[in-house]
């Protein structure tokens, strides 16, 4: 499938991987929007959450609660956002479901 996240989940793209389990990665983003910027991936390949079976919903939930421990590897002690793009007007580029976390400065709000 030519997705770029699946590519890094199978091993054919490289990545700062910062945490794997059997059902989500968490990466650096490439291209930072914040000091500290990671994507967390459910390796499951869908693109919205309105799309997610029970089961996917399951292994996000399993996901996000991760974060706990994740918290000292990232260095989100100070807080973080995390941000979830969805379509054309949020500009969702990458059509596999994936959390930005985004941490290390104050963050603003502006919708664009
Ligand atoms: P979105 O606009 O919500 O779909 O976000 C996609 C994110 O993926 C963007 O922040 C990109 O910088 C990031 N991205 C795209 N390709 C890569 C890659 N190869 N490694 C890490 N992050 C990537
Ligand atoms: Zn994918």
């Amino acid at each position: 499938m030519d997705c770029v996240f699946c590519k890094i989940i199978e091993g054919n793209l490289p990545s700062q991987k910062f945490y794997e389990d059997d059902e989500c990665i968490v990466i650096k983003d490439i291209n930072p929007a914040a000091n500290k910027h990671y994507l967390l991936i459910p390796k499951q390949h869908y693109k919205f959450l309105a799309d997610m079976s029970d089961g996917q919903a399951q292994v996000l939930g399993r996901c996000l609660k991760k974060l706990k421990e994740l918290i000292p590897i990232l260095g989100l002690e100070n807080g973080y956002r995390l941000v979830v793009n969805q379509g054309e007007d949020a500009l969702q580029t990458v059509p596999h479901l994936h959390i930005h976390i985004l941490a290390g400065q104050k963050m603003g709000w502006t919708p664009a």
